[in-house]
């Protein structure tokens, strides 16, 4: 049996905090691992952004709610879930990504928490576990599943590298350049073509 798993921003949905920080005018909340490195610094940011500006979680879910998924990605995910049993790994939070996933048919994901309290202010975050992506690769190794993973930046590349198939999806050139050992492709109608190539079974567009 073979399992297709997808990183969600970047593939199926935008990259949800800089929408986020598009529709609210906060610029801080633009800041990704790219300028803050060190991702518990960058969440504490975040979050005291978040206080300051006195953003709930139902504000915050309600301005999300406002975002739609990439054109084509739930064309694309239904078309999916037809041929293989889907999951998505991402680094997302499952309070973010709620509105956005009910738009996608609320397929399977495995991503990390916030914690909020009685009042609704978001005041901590909760990963799953370290290096999540690859270890959930890993195991679904253990119950004899193969896996082919599609995901469109660093932090997908470890999960690209443990499946059987690797496929890198919108990907920076640079990434791109940097792992030529994983297929790129740009658009929904290639990606099917890459997981069809990829699968083990005869399947067709
Ligand atoms: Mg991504």
């Amino acid at each position: 049996m073979e399992i297709a798993c997808l990183d969600l921003e970047g593939v199926l949905v935008p990259e949800i905090w800089i929408e986020f920080a598009n529709k609210t005018g906060i610029e801080a909340l633009k800041a990704t691992t790219r300028d803050i490195p060190d991702y518990d610094v960058l969440m504490q940011q975040r979050l005291g952004l978040l206080k300051q500006h006195g953003l709930k979680i139902q504000d915050i879910q309600d301005v999300i709610a406002t975002l739609s998924p990439l054109e084509g990605a739930a064309e694309f995910v239904d078309w999916l879930r037809e041929r293989f049993q889907v999951i998505i790994l991402s680094d997302t939070f499952y309070e973010f990504s709620q509105p956005l996933m009910r738009q996608l048919g609320f397929p399977t994901l495995f991503c990390h928490r916030l914690i909020t309290d009685e009042a609704g202010n978001v005041v901590d975050y909760k990963l799953r576990q370290a290096d999540p992506k690859r270890q959930s690769i890993r195991a679904l190794q253990t119950i004899y599943y193969r896996t082919i993973a599609a995901g469109d930046s660093y932090n997908d590349t470890t999960m690209l590298a443990e499946a059987d198939a690797g496929i890198l999806f919108h990907a920076p050139q640079n990434v791109i350049d940097e792992f030529p050992q994983f297929p790129a492709v740009h658009t929904y109608d290639d990606l099917k073509k890459a997981f069809i190539k990829a699968s083990n079974r005869e399947l067709s567009l």
